[in-house]
């Protein structure tokens, strides 16, 4: 990366340029830490532009239908007049060039029109480092004065979790399928979702499909008794006809409106920053103890004395924890971060 200009960068992206949103976005994608540092300054400049937006998740299995539902969708709001963005959660992925989510081929109709900004997953092998690059990314697209922002993430669990935690609505993408309807779709996943849609009622599978939103709504009342309204609701649509898009969207408003109405919107927000903060501290205080001088001299060492048996994890762990804090006092600069 050539050298930044924080006060630009923030400046073209304030104008809505995308050159500079795309450039803003490889820098916070960035882990060194001189980006970081950069990445910051540019975040505050841009603080009091960012938490307008619509914030979306939209998961599901591969072959949901995701990239056909988001494209569908996306073009039907820019239609509307709205400016949409798609930021992918995909750490799995680690194709040279990036994720396959949010890949532009995939959402051709989305990506070529000029009020949608169409970026796939950060590559990476840390769920934590994906996350904290889309999260932010967010920001950066809010700024740029997107109305909308869809977080796309495959369904295998964590990926749910994180994209969850960085949201408003949460969308998951189902599909109907022969016997248990419930085999395919973890417990836990279900309880993130906020709306629920099987996709691809259309033709021979519509019928399949709605008997499973049945299905699925008689499981999810299972799950969690009480009113129907706390329940996330179960549609059926069609990426491919856009036979259901308008009903899956307004579920997804009103899931919003209904927090906003309530102040947890609001609550809901400030509880992620608060997450989100400490998984920060979390991963800068990993980072910190796998990298001062004396953890990094003695870290293989006392890894194969953990394997081998000679040490006990709990032993290992407090040798390396008293090289951290031997370090932290010797170093001229005090702690990392101070
Ligand atoms: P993703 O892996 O979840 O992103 O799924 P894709 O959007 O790539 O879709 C997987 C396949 O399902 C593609 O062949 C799509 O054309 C097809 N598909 C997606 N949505 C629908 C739908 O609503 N109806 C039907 N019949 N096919 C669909």
């Amino acid at each position: 990366m050539r050298s930044v200009d924080v006060a630009d960068l923030a400046a073209g992206v304030r104008a809505g340029s995308r050159q500079h949103v795309a450039r803003a976005i490889t820098l916070l994608e960035s882990s060194r830490p001189e980006h970081r540092e950069l990445a910051g300054e540019l975040l505050t400049d841009l603080a009091d532009l960012t938490g307008r937006s619509v914030r979306v998740g939209v998961s599901g299995v591969p072959g949901a239908g995701k990239s056909t539902f988001i494209n569908a969708l996306g073009t039907r709001l820019v239609e509307q007049g709205q400016k949409v963005a798609v930021v992918a959660v995909d750490p799995s992925s680690r194709r040279t060039g990036g994720s396959i989510l949010g890949d532009r081929t995939r959402m051709a109709e989305l990506t070529a029109s000029d009020a949608a900004f169409v970026r796939p997953s950060p590559s990476g092998r840390h769920l934590g480092g994906v996350a904290r690059a889309t999260r932010e990314s967010m920001l950066v697209l809010e700024a740029a004065g997107h109305d909308v922002v869809i977080v796309e993430t495959v369904g295998v669990g964590q990926n749910e979790v994180a994209v969850s935690e960085m949201v408003d609505t949460f969308l998951l993408l189902t599909l109907a399928r022969a016997g248990d309807q419930l085999q395919g779709i973890k417990r836990g996943i279900l309880e993130l979702a906020d709306v629920i849609a099987v996709n691809k009622a259309d033709g021979d599978g519509e019928a399949a499909a709605r008997v499973a939103a049945r299905e699925l709504s008689g499981a999810m009342r299972l799950m969690m008794p009480g009113p129907a309204a706390r329940r996330p609701p179960v549609l059926t649509c069609s990426a491919l006809t856009g036979a259901g898009l308008d009903e899956v969207w307004a579920a997804v408003l009103e899931h919003r409106d209904h927090l906003r109405t309530q102040g947890s919107l609001e609550a809901r927000r400030a509880r992620q920053q608060q997450d989100w903060m400490w998984a920060m501290v979390d991963a800068h205080l990993q980072d910190a103890v796998r990298d001062t001088p004396s953890v990094r001299a003695a870290r293989a060492e006392v890894e194969r004395a953990v394997r081998e048996g000679e040490l006990s994890a709990v032993d290992g762990t407090a040798r390396l924890l008293r090289l951290f804090a031997d370090d932290l006092r010797d170093a001229p600069d005090g702690p990392p971060g101070s």
